[in-house]
């Protein structure tokens, strides 16, 4: 992949390339945004942009320092990321030192703090005093969620870009892109509500389409009081996956919505299943919302799952339409 070729970003990106390239910017990049919006490939592809020996535009992915760096084995590359619950002053240290060498292939030091906001004060007061101090020579790309856990003097010394997440368009396109299958794609990157990382985590998951099945199944065998205990038996015993239940949930009660709407549904193969499915879309997507609540108050999942149930049965008993099967 280009940088041009980073979605929502290549335009923005290939500015700062030509600022870095010319000297015109701080050499410390700061990427915010949340989980699986995109940072850490965006660093990556930064970084080895910046080493890469090949035609424009770069990264050429073939030069030998792209292959190395690909490989992970780029000698002027150092990564930190925290192996425990923070970042301590021992190894920002650790990496000024290497950074006080000379680059070995003449080019420039890149140096990618992962979860940069789990550095301790003293390791970001530490990294401070180089960030003040360039050599010229390093670059740094420190990345985070959550820029509040840095200090505002690492802050001012940095350049920010901010990442957020794509749209559910923008995002199967970028899927679609790595080789996934449209129709598939769509339904990740509405999964996912436009996370690209969260969708290749699902993609990558082989249990994941069996469980999207069994929530389906389970949705639809779901009629009437009689049937709520054998619709949650398909799921009460998936511990360890109530939230991923969940989001295959509120996509299916978003798309039966959309499907009712007379709209395009994300799961568009899904189509008739979704048009004729017995379960309302809005009181599917309350009863989620409830489950969350119950699930985050520690109420055991077979509960929350068989509570769920009942309140869709009951909902319909009390005169409201939540099944809509009678249509
Ligand atoms: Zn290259």
């Amino acid at each position: 992949m280009k940088l041009s070729e980073f979605t929502g970003y290549g335009d923005k990106m290939e500015q700062l390339m030509r600022s870095v390239q010319a000297g015109r910017i701080v050499h410390a990049l700061l990427f915010v945004g949340p989980r699986g919006s995109g940072k850490r490939t965006m660093a990556n592809l930064f970084a080895q942009a910046m080493l890469c020996r090949g035609p424009e535009p770069r990264p050429c992915g073939t030069c030998p320092a792209c292959k190395r760096y690909l490989a992970g084995s780029h000698p002027d590359v150092r990564t930190l990321r925290p192996e425990k619950k923070t970042l301590g002053v021992d190894e920002i240290r650790d990496l000024i030192d290497y950074l006080s060498l000379k680059p070995y292939e003449g080019g420039r030091h890149i140096a990618i703090i992962e979860q940069a906001d789990k550095m301790t004060p003293p390791a970001q007061n530490a990294l401070l005093k180089t960030l003040e101090n360039p050599d010229g020579e390093a670059m740094f790309f420190l990345i985070a969620e959550d820029a509040g856990g840095l200090l505002p003097t690492i802050r001012s010394r940095c350049q920010a870009v901010r990442f957020t997440d794509l749209s559910v368009e923008d995002c199967a396109g970028v899927l679609v892109k790595r080789g996934i299958a449209p129709e598939r794609a769509k339904m990740l990157a509405g999964m996912a509500q436009g996370s690209v990382g969260r969708a290749l985590a699902l993609n990558a998951d082989e249990g994941f389409m069996d469980l999207r099945n069994r929530v389906i199944q389970s949705l639809e065998t779901l009629g009437d009081a009689a049937s709520v205990s054998r619709a949650a038996a398909l799921l009460e015993d998936e511990k360890g996956a109530e939230g991923d239940i969940l989001d295959i949930m509120e996509l299916w009660a978003r798309d039966r919505m959309a499907a009712q709407a007379g709209a395009q549904p994300y799961q568009a193969g899904e189509y008739d299943r979704l048009v004729k499915g017995k379960i309302d879309g809005r009181a599917l997507l309350k009863g989620v919302v409830e489950a969350r609540r119950r699930l985050a108050s520690n109420v055991a999942w077979p509960g929350v799952l068989e509570n769920m149930y009942f309140d869709l049965i009951n909902t319909e008993n009390s005169g409201r339409t939540t099944l809509s099967w009678q249509r």
